[in-house]
């Protein structure tokens, strides 16, 4: 295969420009399928670049923040546009991305696509933004509007770096935000590019990025007496460290953290191939590298063998390898550290006495074992203390547990730290809203689970450990808005 690309090298953006890191040092980029692959090098920016970075969307703020939000909402709607108008570049851009990520080439096609479809859903926020709650006396006239909060800083991880780029980028913009954006180190080139094409299409100093490596800036960027908002999706842990340090400035925070999701299968769940191509979609999707996947599947046991052989025949109809091929329909997991926080989760299931499924077939052994693959795995009825029911598996693997009724049901889905999606899937709709209403989770899904049912309408985050605040939605936007309430004397308001 011809793996030659016309895209070697991504830059940062800062002030309107296209530039290296001041210092001129990159890093490389080496593909997950093909570990020995170089793929090209992205900018590794420095102290000055934040600097610049942070002073260049200072100064454009003032400018920014007094256009109209219908104003802002016609570049939202041009840069959808401009994401997509070069086509050449578009699908260069896609290819490229399946190589640094390792996704297949069908995914990359959604998140680049998905990220332009949250531009202009944002858009149409634009009326609904521009009101006010005007309240006239006795005893004053008040009202009460809302206004950008200045510069944002926006942190995204490396599994659907532009998607989730799209669930905060278009609202910080549309509330008359500037913006400073740090993408992850892993896979950062063709989300950097796709990142230029925004920013060229808006005035400089609007949008302004940042790859690199976080040990060296990041607290430099969280700390920055610019900040006024940081809006981060990752980790629990460097989520903990986001809001200590955002602790300093006195920064509020949108954090979008981890999720442990449980499905629970009812004895009543339409299970059909439509029904058992969601679920599986949903906990397998991008190798099991997202947010809102299936992590946990409870299963009334009465449909244990049917969910379990269903969901197993599904996993083996896969074929696992490169995500460039036309016939791969699942690509490696993204990093060596990742893979090896599966792989963990399932010795540990097999040494306590669990069934490891491994599903799939792989056309390339000798690929297989260089890369940072694993075959789409089922954990059969693990012992409720086990890593791969207990924390985040964020890869390949889905654990199936029988339950004997719905209230035990909730019970375990709920016994976890995170709180971020979740689902049940039965065939009488009423049991389906009530038992939905149940869930401790920000999100929950009625027979299906994650990106592919979800609704931008509506706001998306956690409780509990999975995060704070929320991102899309109305809500998403407003995050970025702070109040501000004027009071006149009872009849001066015209
Ligand atoms: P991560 O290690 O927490 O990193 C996330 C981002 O934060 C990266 O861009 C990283 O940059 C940056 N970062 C790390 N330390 C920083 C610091 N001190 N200052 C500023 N930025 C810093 O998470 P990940 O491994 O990329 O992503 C996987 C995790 O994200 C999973 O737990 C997953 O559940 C979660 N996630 C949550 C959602 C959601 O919406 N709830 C969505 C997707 C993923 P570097 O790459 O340079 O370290
Ligand atoms: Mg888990």
């Amino acid at each position: 295969m011809d793996h030659a690309h016309p895209l070697g090298a991504s830059q940062l953006f800062i002030d309107g420009q296209r530039r290296p890191a001041a210092d001129g040092r990159t890093y490389p980029l080496y593909n997950p399928a093909r570990p020995g692959e170089l793929v090209g090098h992205a900018a590794r920016a420095g102290a000055a670049d934040v600097e610049a970075a942070f002073d260049a969307a200072q100064r454009a703020f003032p400018a920014w923040r007094d256009l109209s939000c219908a104003e802002r909402a016609e570049y939202l709607q041009r840069i959808a546009v401009h994401l997509t108008s070069d086509e050449a570049d578009f699908e260069a851009r896609i290819r490229l991305f399946t190589r640094e990520h390792g996704k297949v080439l069908k995914e990359s096609r959604i998140e680049m696509g998905r990220l332009g479809g949250r531009f202009v859903q944002v858009a149409s926020y634009a009326q609904r933004l521009d009101t006010q709650d005007v309240m006239k006396g006795p005893p004053f006239d008040t009202v009460v509007g809302h206004q950008p909060r200045g510069v944002a800083l926006l942190v995204v991880p490396w599994n659907w770096p532009l998607s989730i780029l799209g669930a905060k980028l278009p609202q910080a913009l549309l509330a008359g935000n500037t913006v400073v954006i740090k993408l992850p180190e892993n896979s950062s080139m063709a989300p950097a590019m796709t990142v230029a094409r925004i920013a060229e299409a808006l005035p400089p100093g609007v949008v302004n990025l940042i790859t690199g490596s976080s040990s060296e800036i990041g607290d430099a960027m969280l700390t920055h007496p610019a900040v006024r908002m940081i809006n981060f999706t990752g980790s629990i842990p460097v989520g903990r460290h986001v809001m200590k340090m955002a602790a300093e400035q006195l920064v509020p925070v949108t954090l979008e953290l981890g999720g442990n999701d449980a499905a629970l299968v009812l004895e009543d769940a339409v299970l059909d191939q439509a029904a058992f191509q969601r679920m599986y979609l949903g906990a397998f999707m991008t190798s099991g590298q997202i947010c809102m996947a299936l992590k946990r599947l409870y299963v009334h046991r009465s449909r244990y063998d049917e969910v379990v052989d269903g969901l197993s025949a599904m996993a083996a109809a896969q074929v696992v390898g490169d995500g460039l091929l036309p016939e791969t329909t699942m690509g490696p997991v993204n990093n060596r550290r990742q893979l090896k926080v599966v792989t963990d989760m399932l010795a540990q299931a097999r040494a306590a006495g669990a069934e490891v499924r491994e599903c799939g077939t792989v056309p390339d052994e000798a690929l297989y074992r260089a890369g940072f693959f694993q075959k789409p795995a089922l954990v059969l009825d693990p012992a409720p203390h086990l890593d791969i029911v207990r924390e985040e598996q964020f890869g390949p693997a889905l654990p199936i547990i029988p339950i004997d009724g719905e209230a035990q049901g909730m019970a375990m889905a709920n016994d976890t730290r995170f709180g971020l999606c979740s689902s049940v899937w039965t065939r009488d709709m009423a049991r389906a809203w009530r038992l939905a209403r149940q869930f401790d989770a920000g999100y929950t899904y009625i027979n299906t689970h994650g990106p592919l049912g979800q609704d931008d309408r509506g706001p998306f985050g956690g409780f509990k450990q999975s995060g704070v605040g929320r991102n899309l939605g109305f809500e998403g936007v407003l995050s970025f808005r702070g109040y501000h309430t004027i009071t006149g004397p009872q009849g001066s308001l015209a």
